[in-house]
């Protein structure tokens, strides 16, 4: 490695250096820095600082023997030159599953970013510490670990697999590319659809073939703009755990000044980001389970325990916005105020819920009455595309309100006297609608999900939630009702409210019962804000 850096070239840098600003004799103190061993002659950089695989699978199975209550090891196969895929599972088995949070970790270059391995067992060692705050999380955490997915790649150096695949990049929203030649790859996806982790980070960086190589250390992929967690906070909180020990963080788009690209912006590509959306295996998580992923660089092990550490203790709190404790994965749609959310009071209904919503976002219709108005709210979700022919209607609220009265199920009066109260519903302003919160659909109903098949839509299973968010925090709530019947306070079948954010959330929480054996929800909501802002006219009236 000495041969990296030439000791004479250096120091006749450093001659020219000092040739030119020699006559600047109150700079030269500055230059005495330049006198030090570092840079007056070549350093050593010593043999290879990457773990051979041999010890790095020893340790791994010590690790296991000794917590055998804490740890289990397996292989998933092998790889394509027959060296074992490892899974380390991480969770206090005296707990059962039912109330535990889902992480997957991998190090899925682990071909040339040897750091990734090397970091994860370093934060696989202190889960395991017995440390008060791991032990928190692995009583409330399933934690699975993939430390060396391309084992052929970390022993010759390379990204790829010998079939020449990366098991990091080569894949589509559908799964790896060539399964037959990506066995690392379709052990990760196995890994993946068994777990449907709430969490996938994935550990890259330094490559190790010297002592002192480094790499820049952040939170998110540099590639690929689409890997990063949705919750950009969780960045934050991840870069700041590590400078709270003097590791720095670059942030990627921010520190370099760039906006996104798309395919509008192609013209200006060398002015947007680099990073291009790709469907990386991290995609492959989300699009399949709603998993907030996260992909870091590092150049040291240290610097990616504090990172993962602060990650894994999110699941262990509240997160800001939300009610229950655990990682914030519930929103499925609602680009506005208001939510459709999974439901559940444990982590595994909350799980199955998520899932099952996620991928039935196509057969939904979730919207509210528009324009919003102080004191009153009407939010629907229609499951079925019947639903949303027979109760929806021309998209207006006063043909809505009409409709619902021949709904056997709901109490319809009290949804038209609401409705009524809309001020759009006077005649003298343009009619109250009803608008979507779900992405694409979002201008219309007719963008419904008229383009399904019927056999593509089912009965909803595991329940969802509607939350609706009132933006004034000391709101207080006056009458709240499901399909026109009022609702009562329960985690599993009525409603539960929070303050967070500025925002007073009320979440409705529809049953499995309920979902199973009906299409169409409405919930009607009365409130005071207890709080009189001034708005337009009133503004400048000083009113
Ligand atoms: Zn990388």
């Amino acid at each position: 490695m000495k041969d990296l850096y030439d000791r004479s070239r250096l120091r006749s840098n450093r001659r020219n250096f000092l040739a030119v600003a020699g006559g600047l004799g109150s700079y030269l103190t500055a230059f005495s820095a330049l006198s030090s061993p570092l840079f007056s002659q070549a350093r050593d950089y010593g043999p290879p600082a990457w773990i051979p695989l041999e010890k790095l699978e020893r340790r791994l199975q010590e690790l296991g023997r000794r917590y055998p209550d804490l740890m289990n090891l397996r292989t998933l196969g092998k790889s394509v030159e027959g060296r074992s895929l490892w899974v380390a599972t991480l969770t206090d088995s005296s707990v059962g599953d039912e109330t535990k949070e889902h992480v997957l970790l991998t190090t899925l270059h682990s071909g040339i970013e040897r750091i990734g391995p090397s970091s994860l067992l370093y934060l696989m060692r202190w889960l395991l510490s017995g440390h008060p705050m791991a032990r928190e999380m692995l009583r409330k955490q399933r934690i699975v670990c993939l430390p060396i997915v391309n084992p052929d790649g970390y022993v010759s150096g390379s990204f790829h697999n010998k079939n020449d695949l990366d098991p990091y990049s080569s894949w589509t929203l559908e799964g790896p590319m060539e399964p037959e030649k990506n066995p690392e790859a379709m052990a990760v996806k196995r890994i993946m659809d068994e777990l449907q982790p709430e969490v996938h980070g994935d550990m890259h960086g330094s490559i190790l073939d010297f002592h002192g190589s480094i790499h820049a250390d952040t939170s998110a992929a540099y590639s690929n703009v689409s890997l990063r967690p949705y919750h950009h906070e969780i960045m934050r909180l991840m870069n700041e755990a590590a400078l709270e020990e003097g590791y720095p963080a670059d942030w990627l788009e921010e520190d370099s000044e760039r906006i996104f690209w798309g395919p509008e912006l192609d013209p200006i590509r060398d002015k947007v980001w680099k990073g291009r959306p790709r469907a990386y295996a991290a995609i492959y998580c989300y699009n399949r389970y709603h998993s907030i992923v996260t992909a870091n660089e590092n150049a040291w092990e240290r610097s990616a325990l504090l990172r993962y550490r602060r990650l894994l203790q999110i699941g262990n709190e509240v997160w800001p916005g939300e009610y229950f404790p655990g990682y914030p994965t519930r929103v499925i749609m609602g680009n506005d105020l208001h939510r459709l959310t999974a439901y559940g009071v444990t982590a595994a209904q909350r799980r199955k819920s998520r899932v099952e919503l996620w991928n039935k976002t196509r057969q939904i219709t979730f919207g509210f009455d528009w324009p919003e108005t102080e004191g009153m709210i009407l939010c629907f979700c229609a499951t079925s595309l019947t639903a949303v022919q027979k109760w929806l209607g021309d998209a207006t609220l006063s043909d809505m309100a009409q409709r619902i009265k021949s709904h056997p199920g709901f109490r319809s009066k009290e949804i038209l006297r609401l409705a009524k109260l809309h001020p759009g519903e006077d005649g003298k302003r343009p009619a109250a609608f009803l608008t979507e919160g779900g992405g694409a659909k979002y201008y219309g109903m007719d963008q419904g999900p008229d383009s399904l098949d019927a056999g593509e839509v089912s009965p909803i299973e595991h329940g969802l939630c509607i939350r609706l968010r009132i933006p004034y925090h000391k709101a207080e709530l006056l009458d709240l009702r499901l399909n026109g019947h009022p609702v009562g306070r329960s985690e599993s079948d009525g409603y539960v409210s929070w303050v967070a954010r500025g925002f007073f959330n009320v979440q409705v929480n529809v049953s499995p019962e309920r979902t199973k054996k009906d299409d169409f929800f409405l919930v009607t909501c009365e409130y005071d804000p207890r709080e009189r802002r001034t708005q337009g006219t009133a503004t400048w009236e000083g009113k």
